[in-house]
């Protein structure tokens, strides 16, 4: 039976106060400004706000369609790992929050992917961290995404960039989670004892576990700017790299100023920028690492 209420009273009203019938997923809010933003232009600035400049989270897809030359790459088949060892559960089972991050990125996927190609024209592999699947956490998965990203830069001679955006361990592995710093940290081991370039693009956030092991140790150390990386773990840090740092978490900007990191670059001059320093690196004289 047809509601002459809603069919026909309220396009009526609706047409007085001049609602907008936009689809919500046409815009965005900038967290920086609160400016609205119209998709389209957010992602056309490489999902950086044309008002302030803050720089929006983004997937590992879009970051290696922005960094690979011409947009072309490979994705890296990843290790199956053992879907909920501990059988964890918390207000929802961990395999429900696994399968909702699979939905949204694929069967099997994780927190990070995994590709290759080439940056201003230098063999790389990018390993990227995914925010959106549960706050690119870094649990059994991510370890050996990590490792596996390792292995192709050795056999490719290739540089390994990571670019980390993760909460830190992932608690519902326990620890399992926790294995993944040391871990990491050979993986890098393994790219720099080939004499290959690690480098690592710290994007927002950088915490916990992540920022106290790999994403610790690039041999050069870009940020984003505006991100915020936190040393909290700065204890562990000291005792894995015998530096000091302060504690609790700290912008980009902050980092550079006190040399924790190499340079803070905007995401629209990072491929350039990438591709700069992939060239340099490659010339013979300087990779020659130290004994
Ligand atoms: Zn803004």
């Amino acid at each position: 039976m047809p509601n002459w209420l809603s069919n026909f009273v309220l396009p009526k009203i609706r047409t007085l106060v001049g609602r907008k019938e936009v689809p919500d997923n046409l815009w965005r809010q900038c967290p920086g400004c609160e400016q609205t933003l119209f998709l389209k232009d957010l992602v056309t600035d490489l999902m950086v706000c044309r008002h302030c400049g803050h720089h929006f989270r983004i997937g590992s897809v879009e970051r290696f369609k922005m960094l690979f030359d011409n947009a072309h790459f490979e994705t890296i088949d990843l290790p199956k790992t053992p879907v909920d060892p501990l059988k964890f559960r918390d207000r929802r089972r961990y395999t429900e929050r696994l399968r909702e991050g699979q939905a949204a990125l694929g069967a099997g996927s994780d927190a990070i992917g995994v590709a290759h190609g080439r940056i201003g024209g230098v063999a790389a592999v990018v390993a990227a961290f995914d925010f959106g699947f549960m706050g690119g956490s870094m649990g059994v998965a991510v370890g050996e995404a990590l490792i596996a990203a390792s292995r192709v830069a050795v056999e490719r001679q290739a540089a390994l960039i990571v670019i980390p955006s993760s909460g830190g361990a992932r608690m519902q592995e326990g620890i399992l989670s926790l294995m993944q710093m040391p871990r990491t940290i050979i993986a890098a081991d393994m790219v720099k004892e080939a004499r290959l370039p690690y480098i690592v693009v710290l994007t927002d956030p950088t915490t916990g576990g992540v920022a106290a092991s790999f994403a610790a140790i690039g041999d050069i150390a870009i940020a984003e700017p505006g991100a915020i990386i936190g040393f909290a773990g700065a204890r562990v840090i000291e005792e894995t790299i015998r530096e000091k740092l302060p504690e609790g978490f700290q912008r980009a900007e902050y980092l550079l100023e006190h040399g924790m990191v190499d340079m803070v670059v905007k995401r629209t001059e990072l491929t350039a920028t990438l591709g700069r320093v992939l060239r340099l690196l490659r010339e013979p004289a300087a990779m020659a690492r130290p004994a």
